[in-house]
């Protein structure tokens, strides 16, 4: 089955909320970079860990297909084999925007590092994303 992604109005608006109200988002908040929010039902894995969510920078060379600078993928079957609640689908979110890089008005996908991610630490403990999630990767 080919990986099918959609625009999705649900994680648009929770980004949105979140993007407006926690203080760790305000870079994104001030160089408002256009980000396009999809959702799939492909039960994605990389590696043999299952994948919930996923941010990419949009090449410029595929701008005219997608004129966005990144985009961020929440894989939901696999959110649903996990029993994400509310709560935990906001953290994914949270984590994924932090992904989110600006440098300078440069824009990259900033990578997994424990400095980067000490707010969602602060926040959630540092083993928010193992409570109950063997095997798990959010990206
Ligand atoms: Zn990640």
């Amino acid at each position: 089955m080919p990986e099918i992604r959609e625009i999705s109005e649900k994680y648009t608006s929770l980004a949105s909320e979140l993007i407006d109200t926690i203080p760790g988002l305000e870079h994104i908040k001030e160089a408002r970079p256009m980000i396009t929010f999809l959702e799939s039902e492909y039960e994605k894995k990389s590696q043999g860990k299952v994948i919930l969510g996923l941010t990419e920078k949009v090449p410029s060379k595929n701008k005219w297909a997608l004129q966005s600078d990144f985009t961020i993928t929440i894989y939901t079957e696999n959110l649903k084999k996990y029993n994400f609640d509310e709560e935990q689908e906001r953290i994914l979110m949270y984590h994924e925007l932090l992904h989110v890089g600006i440098d300078d008005g440069r824009y990259y996908v900033k990578p997994h590092d424990l400095e980067d991610f000490r707010e969602i630490i602060n926040q959630y403990g540092a083993y928010w994303d193992e409570k109950n999630l063997p095997k798990m990767e959010a990206k």
